[in-house]
């Protein structure tokens, strides 16, 4: 049973190469930014106000699933779908803030150690990613990712992604908007993001995403011997 943590800033490309390495590898992919996404338009469409009380309330009167199915993951809060909705800048915002709240923290971390290992032991392995993976969710894990890019290859992938989305977004602002959550990321006094003492650091820049997950499955692979 394997565990895989992967950790990274914006734009580093950790999803997409979770989701090619997951393909590869036939394991199960939790992409645990979703969770905190879903966290953030709760608070943001029922108004709670941001404070650890009030959140944690919230999060206690929560039902929140994550389906898998054909290696997509689907976002069911309170029975409603909304893997979707939760891909605009506004959510990406309100994310960004309910994550530095403890009590969000300590409500999706217990729930995406339970899927973690549940799906570890349905599909022989995990990948997990986010930005305190194999800091804190899985500090165990036997294989850990570090993903960084440059800024301004970082604010450009992000922006394409979301204009392929049909959203009309500037791209100095969507670079802006990635620096503000990565220095709220990096600086918040609740599980920041940072690299874990054992992770492997791959620079993203200039590279093609399928060249860096040949190099991580041989990792993993070594790793797993
Ligand atoms: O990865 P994604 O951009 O979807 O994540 C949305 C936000 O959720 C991040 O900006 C970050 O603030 C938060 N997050 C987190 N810890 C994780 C994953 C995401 O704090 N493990």
């Amino acid at each position: 049973m394997h565990i895989i943590a992967i950790d990274g800033p914006v734009g580093s490309g950790k999803s997409t190469v979770a989701r090619l390495l997951a393909r590869r590898s036939g394991y199960a992919c939790l992409d645990t930014g979703a969770m905190y996404r879903a966290m953030g338009w709760k608070a943001y469409t029922t108004g709670a106000p941001l404070n650890e009380e009030d959140l944690e309330r919230l999060c206690v009167n929560t039902k929140l699933e994550i389906e898998l199915t054909n290696d997509k993951q689907r976002i069911v809060i309170d029975g409603k779908d909304i893997t979707a909705e939760i891909r605009t800048p506004e959510i990406s915002k309100m994310a960004s803030v309910v994550s530095r709240f403890a009590s969000v923290r300590v409500y999706l971390v217990r729930l995406q150690r339970d899927i973690g290992l549940d799906w570890a032991g349905r599909y022989g392995g995990v990948i997990v990613e986010g930005r305190d993976i194999g800091t804190v969710v899985f500090p165990d894990a036997p294989v850990k990712f570090y993903l960084d890019a440059d800024i301004q290859e970082r604010g450009r992938r992000r922006w394409e992604e979301l204009r392929g989305k049909g959203l009309e977004v500037d791209l100095d602002e969507t670079t802006k908007g990635i620096i503000k959550r990565d220095e709220s990321d990096k600086g918040r006094s609740v599980d920041p993001l940072r690299k874990a003492d054992d992770a492997i650091v791959i620079d993203t820049t200039g590279l093609a995403l399928k060249d860096v997950v040949e190099r991580m499955m041989k990792e993993i692979q070594q790793r797993s011997h």
